[in-house]
């Protein structure tokens, strides 16, 4: 086995390697940009090497600097993980050039594979079916107009070089076509510095089935069974599972010999995936799926195969690098019980998933029976908005699905987080979900039930507000008796005090508060019972409220069945810009480029129009006018880097001046 490994990656996976490689006896290199100093893996990894600032295409794209690094260390092997530089074919040859072992494929592999329309192209020679579709390289608006027509509505445009779903529009009408093309064309020249697109015939009812596959350099080729990877939003993966839901064994059998056909064909080697649409509208059919991609390296979702199979792939990975034969056939490879993974994500589902950065005040993931958490950040750490905002994966396994749906849902019920606001009651909705629990669901489920699921705008929730409410009055009242007064601040009311306070009747004081951001009039209320609050419009909270309180400096972040409500004493001198109750402001919802301005100062526009574009962690966010009215001053010129929260433009009501 290797003597030691340079991960070139961070998070959660990097924790991950770096745990099978210890246990294998390697000695394990980490690298890690400047924001990630302090992060678990560094500390988990026997060694640790700065490789640069934060961004990640001054970090951990820095094929140069990784390699260096490995040299100067001593690395045998490097582990790229996922994403960042796993499918890059030039850092692979990187590797092999200066005599260090890549753990994934051959470079020609990884590039046969890194364009959809190579890859579509060669799949068909193999023999495996592909989605009915124009793969070739004319990009002309009115040519792939035309071939969609021919493809029929609705069709998928697709970047070439895409992944992570960056880059992909579904269409449904000509009419929507060229805004579509353009805009998927811009984010895929942004994500990729590649603009080609493809266009495809969209799968009704689309179930996404993918087959994890494992190649040695001696021609073994197997198949670990297949992952379900349907539930998904904006064409990312939400909750991934083995077996499939309906899955038969022809069909078993039909996609695991098409996926080993598509890895022979490129002279596979190690661990890869090749992903399936099928077309779900009578159940899986074994003459009703699509090769979509191969993924050539290891998948966010592996550990779902890991539970059914008992097989560590990323120890299996180090084996087969290392020229070892593959440890089993496919007759021997195993499937039992079920496992399903949730991706716990820093993100507002009540905002459309916006990425929610920041501090993680508290943090408690679940440690349970049947349960594997695997994670890169611990409380304290801050969710920095140069990455990927994962904060968890949680893989819940049982011996059978319902069992595995369970323990996940009590996992998720039991999941705090402080600080960023998280998905995980979404999730814990999803999977108690009664349709997802039938098999009944495609790729549309999420997007079709966001209100069931809660990820729609939703009312103050009063009893958090209240919990909030008493934390703030209790913290002022011990701050006060610690200085050894027992005044409370500046808040009216001496119950708190001992000097022979009368509880006689009722009393009642009005408390001014910051609720997410914006002003809220509430009432403190006391009588025997003990002191309790009251908002306007609605009901007294009970005495004892089912919440947790995190302090979180100023602010008390209250967690209520899944929610968090941020809430502080109302200070006249601060504005939370965060929540800024915008009017006609546009702001960039988070930081990063302004790629697009639809407007020009004093043209007028409808509430809902399209006002701007910002690209941020490589998706386009669309801004549009809160109002109607007249475009302002505009504070940004397309290709500006623009910050959290900065204003981009306003919307003037007719007839205002400002
Ligand atoms: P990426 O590489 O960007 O992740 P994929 O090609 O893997 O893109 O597709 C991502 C997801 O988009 C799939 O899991 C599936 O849900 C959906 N999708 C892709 N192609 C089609 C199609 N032809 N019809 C319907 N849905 C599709």
């Amino acid at each position: 086995m290797f003597e030691s490994v340079l991960i070139a990656n961070r998070g959660e996976i990097a924790c991950r390697i770096i745990r099978t490689a210890q246990a294998l006896g390697m000695r394990t290199i980490a690298v890690h940009s400047q924001a990630d100093a302090d992060a678990l893996f560094v500390q988990m990894a026997d060694e640790a090497w700065e490789i640069g600032p934060a961004p990640a295409s001054e970090s951990y794209l820095r094929i140069d600097k990784v390699i260096d690094v490995a040299l100067k260390s001593g690395a045998q092997c490097i582990h790229p993980g996922y994403g960042f530089l796993s499918e890059r074919a030039e850092f692979a040859e990187a590797c092999a050039e200066n005599g260090i072992a890549f753990i994934g494929p051959p470079a020609s592999a990884i590039r046969a594979m890194g364009l959809k329309d190579a890859a579509k192209a060669l799949a068909q020679k193999a023999g495996v079916p592909v989605v009915p579709g124009y793969h070739g390289s004319k990009q002309d608006p009115d040519f792939l107009r035309q071939k969609a027509y021919e493809i029929g509505y609705p069709v998928l445009i697709k970047a070439v070089a895409g992944g992570g779903g960056k880059g992909m529009k579904r269409v449904d009408k000509a009419t929507e076509f060229d805004d579509a093309l353009a805009s998927a064309m811009r984010e895929a020249q942004a994500s990729f510095g590649d603009p080609r697109v493809l266009v495809e015939k969209y799968v009704l009812s689309p179930r996404h089935v993918e087959i994890q596959i494992f190649a040695d350099q001696h021609g073994n080729v197997v198949h670990l069974n297949e992952r379900d990877c349907s539930l998904q939003r904006r064409h990312q993966k939400v909750i991934e599972e083995a077996p499939a839901p309906g899955m038969t064994p022809e069909m078993r059998e039909a996609m695991g010999k098409a996926a080993v056909e598509a890895a022979r064909a490129v002279g596979y080697v190690g661990a890869g995936t090749v992903e399936f649409i099928a077309d779900g509208r009578e159940g899986l059919r074994p003459d009703r799926f699509y090769f979509m991609e191969m993924n050539t390296r290891l998948q966010v979702e592996h550990p779902v195969t890991e539970a059914v199979t008992g097989l560590d792939l990323v120890a299996l990975q180090f084996r087969v690098a290392h020229g070892e034969t593959l440890p089993f056939t496919q007759e021997e490879v195993r499937l039992e019980g079920h496992a399903v993974e949730a991706r716990l994500y820093a993100e507002d589902p009540e905002k459309g998933f916006l990425p929610s950065t920041g501090r993680l005040w508290a943090l408690e993931l679940p440690e349970d029976f049947g349960i594997r958490v695997d994670s890169g950040v611990e409380a304290g750490d801050e969710v920095s908005p140069f990455y990927d905002p994962m904060i968890a994966k949680i893989i819940a396994r049982g011996a059978d699905r319902d069992e595995a749906l369970d323990r996940l849902s009590r996992a998720l019920g039991e999941t705090l987080v402080a600080g960023p606001r998280t998905n995980a009651a979404f999730l814990k909705k999803l999977v108690d979900a009664q349709a997802f629990r039938d098999g009944a669901f495609d790729t549309g489920f999420i997007d079709q039930n966001l209100e069931e699921l809660g990820a729609v705008e939703r009312p103050l929730d009063p009893i958090a507000v209240a919990a909030g409410a008493l934390a703030l009055v209790r913290r002022d009242h011990d701050r006060n008796a610690l200085a050894g007064s027992v005044a409370v601040g500046d808040l009216p009311g001496p119950w708190w005090a001992s000097d022979g306070f009368q509880l006689v009747g009722q009393r009642q004081t009005g408390l001014p508060l910051m609720v997410d951001g914006a002003r809220v009039e509430g009432a403190l209320t006391w009588d025997a019972q003990g002191p309790a609050f009251e908002l306007p419009g609605a009901q007294s909270p009970p005495g004892a409220v089912e919440a947790s309180v995190v302090e979180a400096g100023e602010t008390m972040l209250v967690l209520r069945e899944g929610r968090q409500t941020r809430v502080a004493i109302h200070d006249p001198t601060t504005v939370d810009l965060e929540h800024l109750d915008a009017g006609g402001l546009i702001k960039a919802p988070m930081h990063g480029k302004l790629v697009a301005l639809f407007v020009e100062t004093g043209q007028s526009v409808e509430k809902g129009q399209r006002v701007a574009v910002v690209e941020a962690m490589k998706m386009e966010h669309v801004l549009t006018a809160p109002l109607d009215g007249v475009i302002g001053e505009i504070a940004a010129a397309i290709g500006d880097q623009v910050g959290e929260g900065a204003r981009i433009t306003v919307v003037l009501e007719e007839g205002d001046t400002a």
